[in-house]
Parts: structure tokens; sequence; C-alpha cells
């Protein structure tokens, strides 16, 4: 911004937790709040809407001595709550996603699964840099947790004690991570997190190598993201719709992160939405109760504005179609047609090559639909339309007109089907495959047209 009454500060990073079913991403979310709380003082967290911040002071207390306050100006880490590269996908941004960093959960017994390759396919898409937490290692054999992590040992020692200690799963970690393109090492050997990807290992379980994990993140923030994590902190509020929820008393709401600038309650804002951008003003920013005064009843806490990085409710008059994945872009000051031109872009860079005769997709969010069209562009499976929502009526009467028969299909991901839709299906000759797993899906409907071959035959 040229405008010199605004000024720029640094946000606080983003960071997803994705990988696959099991792996223990939930649990080690929760352990990471849990021994922040334990481990600070008051106000050692701050619980957001979809997202929990943990500042820089907490960091430090957790890490020791390897976070020194005085060495970082970035205020923190702000974790998605939801796990999953679901919810990852979600958080696009003009074209990449919205998260800076990620962390990959792998099971150190179970190494790379269909998800975490899935989760791997999105991180190199999206360009964004990840490290990996090997998670469970208070079950390996190796470990001995008396002895906790190497880490403020000299290399020599950290590699001679590392190899004692470390089960071989470990390894092999590191050698599926090679195999998939990338350069990856223990994270007390890796130099530079920007070429080699740091592997920590830790237990969702016990909360060994929690701080290491929270160390690395920091310190890849601060050495390589700082530039990108500068924000015009009164400017107009820029972010990504998480989630479109009802909420009593005030209707459809929609839960938010914004990225950039800061949103007021007496703000007008564009929203992207199913069918055109909305545009709507701000009736209330809702952020959860601390937690102490929550009662029954009332769960949020108005605010009069929120700044980057954070996550809130919105409520406003429309909001019913918005979508999830879709921009949300803050008027204030600025010429309204330009801010919906800008919604519009942002929408239409999602791109999907659709074909004269194809099935029909359909998906939760932008960002999965992306994930999902990309994936059937491997597998050579054409698309004839796609869209963001749940099956309705329309898309049984577009599959319908494909051409081949094999292709008078809908594929869902992640979505449900509307009743008066499960109707038209009985009648129609469409089939209908649904998952919340992109690559079994596309198993499934391959096994379709596998077996509708074979039957013509
Ligand atoms: P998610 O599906 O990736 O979110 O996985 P969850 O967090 O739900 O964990 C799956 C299972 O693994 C649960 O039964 C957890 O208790 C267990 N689990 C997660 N992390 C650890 C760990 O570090 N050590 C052990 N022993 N079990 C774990």
């Amino acid at each position: 911004m040229t405008d010199d009454t605004h000024s720029t500060t640094l946000r606080t990073p983003i960071v997803a937790v994705l990988g696959h079913v099991d792996h223990g991403k939930t649990s080690l979310l929760d352990k990471i709040r849990g021994s922040a709380v334990s481990e600070g003082e008051a106000g050692a967290i701050t619980q957001h809407i979809g997202a929990t911040d943990i500042p820089l002071a907490t960091i430090s207390t957790m890490a020791g001595e390897l976070v020194q306050p005085e060495d970082f100006d970035l205020p923190g880490l702000l974790f998605i709550d939801t796990p999953g590269h679901h919810s990852f996908s979600t958080l696009r941004a003009r074209g990449g996603a919205l998260a800076d960093i990620a962390v990959l959960v792998v099971d150190v017994n179970d190494g790379f699964q269909p998800q975490t390759e899935e989760a791997i396919d999105i991180l190199r898409r999206t360009g964004t840099p990840f490290v990996v937490a090997a998670n469970k290692i208070d079950t390996t054999a190796g470990w001995n947790p008396q002895e906790g992590l190497p880490i403020q040992e000299t290399y020599e020692e950290q590699s001679e004690r590392a190899r004692s200690m470390l089960d071989e799963n470990l390894y092999a970690l590191i050698g599926e991570l090679s195999d998939a393109g990338f350069s990856a090492d223990l994270y007390w050997r890796v130099q530079d997190f920007q070429k080699n990807i740091g592997v920590v290992p830790v237990s969702a379980m016990t909360g060994e190598g929690v701080p290491d994990l929270l160390t690395v993140l920091m310190g890849l923030s601060q050495r390589f993201m700082k530039e990108e994590m500068a924000i015009d902190v009164a400017g107009p509020g820029v972010g990504t719709v998480l989630e479109v929820k009802e909420e009593r008393g005030f209707g459809a709401t929609v839960d938010a992160v914004m990225y950039d600038g800061v949103i007021r309650t007496d703000d007008q804002v564009v929203i992207g939405g199913q069918d055109e951008p909305i545009v709507t003003d701000i009736r209330a920013l809702l952020q959860p109760q601390p937690l102490a005064e929550i009662r029954t009843e009332k769960q949020f806490e108005k605010v009069d504005s929120v700044a980057a990085a954070a996550g809130v409710k919105i409520a406003a008059p429309d909001l019913a179609d918005a979508m999830a994945g879709a921009p949300v872009r803050v008027v204030r000051d600025r010429d309204i047609d330009d801010v919906i031109t800008e919604v519009t872009a942002e929408l239409e860079e999602i791109d999907v090559d659709t074909a004269e005769d194809g099935v029909v997709i359909k998906a939760d969010t932008l960002g999965s639909l992306e994930a999902m069209a990309s994936a059937l562009k491997e597998a050579e499976i054409p698309i004839m339309r796609a869209e963001v929502g749940d099956i309705a009526p329309r898309d049984v009467a577009i599959a319908e007109t494909a051409n081949q028969d094999e292709h008078k299909a809908i594929l869902g991901f992640n979505v449900d089907i509307l009743a008066n839709a499960s109707d038209e299906l009985e009648a129609a000759d469409v089939k209908l495959f649904t998952d919340d797993v992109i690559y079994q899906l596309i198993e499934e409907y391959d096994t379709f047209v596998e077996e509708r071959k074979r039957a013509q035959q």
C-alpha cells in the first residue's frame, strides 16, 4: 500500500495439520494445545473460530533455550483446528494454499499411506512448505523416552545417539519421502528447511517432541516466511471461508480465516457465493467465549474488529449461498466494483478442464473440487461439469446428457445427496459414487467402468 497512514506489521503464520486417517492428527493438535496451556501462564493460547493461536511467549516457555523471544519477530503460530487435507485444501487463497506451513503427520509404524500421498500431492501443487511429524514414537522399540530428543547435543553426539535410539521406521520414512521426491532428514540435521524436509519424531500421546515441532515451525517461519507475513494492519480484511454454518439467532453464518488486514463490525464485505459474489453488511463478528466463561447458552462473544491472522465467525444477511473455500474481502474505502471483480477473478482461477463429454463432479469446497479435478485428470477421466455443493436434481439431469454410458456418473467428494436428487437418481440411468477419500472415489469409479466393459464383451 502506498497510503502512508497504513503501517505494516508481521502477522502470525497459519499452520495446517494433515496426514492419513488415524495417524494422529487430532491427537497431535490436542496435545499441542494441551501442552501449551499447561506450560504457559494465563493467555497461553487464544481460541479463535476454527483456529488456535499459540503466542511466541508460550512457544518459548515450552521450547526452553531453543526459542528466545528476542530472536523472533513473528508473533506465534495459528493452528487451524480441523485437521485433514479436506480442510487444508479449503484454505485456498489467491490460487495457492491459505496455510503458510503444514505439518504432515505420519505414523512411524505405518509409513506412507494413500492419504499421505494425497496430502503430499496437494502440498506439492500448492507449494506449501511442510515438516513431517513422525508420530507415535512412544510405540517404537528403539525409543527411550527417558533420554529425550537429542536436540541440544553436538552434531556428532546427535548422530551417534540417534543411530542407537531411533527406530529404523524413521529411516524408512525418510526413504519414502525421498522416493516422493523430497530430500528429508531428521530435523536436527537439517540446515536449510527450504531445501530439506525436516522430520520431527513426536508422540501425540506423551507430548514428547511437541516443543521440538513448534521450534522447527517457528524457526522455519522466521527464516523463510517473514516477508510473506508482512500485512497492512489497518487495511481492508482479506480471508477465506472455512465453513458456512447455521447458528441459532444469527441464521447462516460464515466461519472465516482472515490472513490480511482488519475486519470490523461496520464493514461491508464481498464473499464468494454459489452463483455470484454476495455483497452484504456485517451484523456481528463473533469469537468463542473464553473457556472459563462458557455457559450452556451463550457460546460466542461479539467483538468490534479482528486483525489477521485470525479465525472469526461473520454474521450477516444473505450468507446461505457462501461457499467454503471462497474469498472474503472487506470493501472499506474501496470501490465496490473492484472488490467484486477481485472476488470473481479469484473464483475463476479455480480451473477445472471440462470436456464435452464426461462425468459430473461435486465437492464440499473449492479446494477439494480442485484436488479432485486434478486427480481425475491424472486418471484420465474426463469431467463435464464441476461444482461445489451437495448433489442436486440438476446434477442428475446433466449427468444423464453424457454421450458415453460410462460417463453417466456423478462423483461426489464429502457431499450429501439432496432428498429430491435421490428420487431423480432412481429414475435416471445415472451412477452415483460418493466418498471422503479421493483415491477411493476414483477406484470405485474405475471398478464400475471395468465391470461395465466386461459385461459388454
Ligand atoms: P487422526 O485420524 O489422524 O486424527 O488420528 P487420531 O488423532 O484420532 O489418532 C488415532 C489413534 O491413534 C487414536 O486411538 C490415538 O489415541 C492414537 N494415537 C495418536 N497419536 C498417538 C501417539 O503418539 N502414540 C500412541 N501410542 N497412540 C497415538
